[in-house]
């Protein structure tokens, strides 16, 4: 006898298969490229002023007497440096910590917003609504991460030049303005996340930090530090979003990916 709690589950079985086998065909058939928006975790990576910068113990690294090679290092780090997300917990008290922030929400359509020739090296430009007049699209009713390019990967190497360290130690990189933050926010509530590649989503020299106020608000996460000294489509990749899942986290090392069609 033939019940069909089993040709259903024969036949959800397949689906399952055919789905999966789908998704390999399609990621891996070499149309596709991933490329790492992350910088690595060392001694040079960049912190903010109050964390612990990332602090790498060698501890074994050996043959043993048959010639086998083991290594097991220890690392130490704030949650907020190198290229990381901020938690809505990192401005507001009862926002998600990392550990909470789902899947469907990590893996996501990415559209860079490339603002590099209006910033023109100025470390002092903020972006406001006008400047981005021309990315109001249709892309945006789809969920999204927008990560904006101020072009300033090019100088990670020299942090001084990067964070725009004054003589009375104070930051000075560009960011993005509050109104946008919050124009964001309010109007296209299909963005689930922001990022920049700068130290941070709001100036080097803010003091109040309304972006980060805007975004933990409205439940979104920030990624700072993205390695964007390459070229990345503005449309059309997708974004992996994957944090160390701190459960508890305000923040949180992370590897950011694109996948993007490769170009012809
Ligand atoms: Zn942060």
């Amino acid at each position: 006898m033939v019940y069909l709690t089993d040709v259903l589950a024969f036949i959800s079985g397949f689906f399952i298969i055919n789905i999966l086998a789908n998704s390999n065909d399609i990621l891996f058939n070499e149309d596709y490229e991933f490329i790492d928006l992350s910088y690595p975790f060392d001694k040079n990576t960049i912190y903010s002023p109050v964390s612990q910068n990332f602090m790498f113990i060698k501890k074994i690294g050996h043959f043993d007497d048959e010639g086998s090679w083991y290594a097991s290092n220890d690392f130490a780090a704030g949650e907020h440096g190198g290229t990381h997300i901020d938690a809505p917990y990192h401005f507001k008290v009862d926002g998600k910590y990392v550990g909470d922030i789902p899947v469907d929400k990590l893996i996501v359509p990415l559209i860079i917003v490339d603002i590099s020739s209006k910033v023109n090296n100025d470390s002092n430009f903020v972006l406001y609504k006008h400047d981005l007049d021309y990315i109001l699209n249709d892309n945006m009713r789809k969920p999204c991460f927008i990560v904006f390019k101020f072009g300033w990967s090019k100088f990670a190497n020299d942090k001084s030049k990067y964070l725009g360290i004054t003589k009375n130690n104070t930051y000075n990189f560009p960011g993005i303005s509050g109104e946008v933050a919050e124009w964001i926010t309010s109007s296209y509530k299909n963005v689930v996340g922001i990022g920049v590649d700068t130290a941070s989503v709001d100036k080097g020299s803010s003091t109040d930090f309304p972006v980060h106020k805007a975004t933990a608000k409205a439940g979104l996460f920030n990624v700072e530090n993205v390695k964007l000294d390459q070229h990345v489509p503005e449309y059309g990749c997708t974004a992996l979003i994957l944090p160390m899942k701190i459960a508890l986290g305000s923040g949180a090392p992370l590897r950011l990916v694109a996948i993007c069609p490769k170009r012809s």
